[in-house]
């Protein structure tokens, strides 16, 4: 019975993320859950619900969110969450005014700009225009029009579920674990979907959530199988939250971050994810211009 335990306590120890690795050696996951408010994760984590993020949260943090500067509409949500600008820099103000965020700006430009081809970076996304990559006759672009070229994988304009968001997921993560240092982004549409079809407090909107977490933990097991846990910072998030009893998010400024990052310990605003990010995994955020409005979320 000593030794199954001996056995069991190695093998959590080596699944975690260890922060004595240092940041230039580290990989990242960020994951945008669409439409998930804080609250109602929150509630679901307590319940036993989302046993994943509940367990990625317990070896890091999990803090609270708030959406700041712009409209709690998905367009602008990712806007800021990948780049830690806000409208007047990235032009992106709702899901109906906006323009392509300018060249250089985003977590995977600034990841490229320091690091070069020592890093692989990937946008994997579930909707289509929302957080797109086109741009249309009239000369009007979606957001992440100018970011696309400078990608090493652009896996977007197409409208996808999670059941098939998360497969490309583990794709990537089989593709480049152990053999390039990575920063991939996940979108799961499905939360978004369910609050709109059913409402937030329905059925549908927890099964999404469900689902989700589901996917999150079979990313963390591929992680722990390839042997890359213990170096690769996961954070969950979301771009806006949910109207409480409501089909709609109109004033949905309650989100969240989740991570296995146990130095992310303060509350903060939707443009501090992107320092968070960054200073994780190694940039020096003095030299970034124009310089990044918020703050990093870790002690
Ligand atoms: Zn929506």
């Amino acid at each position: 019975m000593k030794s199954r335990l001996v056995f069991v306590t190695i093998l959590l120890a080596t699944s975690a993320f260890r922060p004595e690795t240092r940041p230039e050696q580290r990989n990242a996951i960020l994951i945008s859950w669409d439409g998930a408010g804080g609250e109602h994760v929150r509630a679901n984590i307590s319940a036993g619900k989302l046993p994943n993020l509940g367990r990625l949260t317990r070896q890091g943090a999990l803090v609270d969110i708030e959406v700041t500067g712009h409209g709690t509409d998905t367009k602008p949500g990712h806007a800021q969450m990948l780049t830690g600008y806000d409208p007047n820099l990235t032009g992106v103000y709702s899901n109906t005014k906006f323009g392509a965020i300018p060249r250089g700006y985003t977590v995977f430009e600034r990841l490229q700009q320091v690091f070069g081809k020592g890093i692989v970076t990937i946008m994997l996304t579930g909707k289509g225009p929302n957080l797109g990559s086109q741009s249309s006759d009239g000369g009007s672009a979606e957001p992440f029009y100018l970011t696309r070229p400078s990608l090493t994988v652009w896996d977007g304009d197409l409208i996808r579920p999670a059941r098939i968001v998360g497969e490309h997921a583990l794709r990537y993560i089989e593709r480049y674990a152990g053999k390039e240092r990575f920063f991939l982004f996940v979108h799961f549409p499905d939360v978004d979907v369910g609050g709109h079809y059913f409402g937030e407090d329905s059925g549908g909107y927890d099964r999404a959530l469900a689902e989700c977490d589901a996917w999150l933990g079979k990313i963390l097991t591929a992680l722990e199988t390839r042997g890359i846990a213990d170096r690769t910072l996961v954070y969950v998030t979301a771009d806006h939250g949910f109207d409480k009893g409501s089909k709609r998010h109109g004033s949905a400024t309650h989100i969240f971050l989740g991570t296995n990052d146990a130095k992310v310990s303060l509350p903060g605003e939707q443009r501090d994810i992107a320092p968070t990010v960054l200073s994780a995994m190694g940039v020096d955020l003095t030299k970034i211009a124009p310089r990044l409005p918020g703050k990093v979320l870790a002690r």
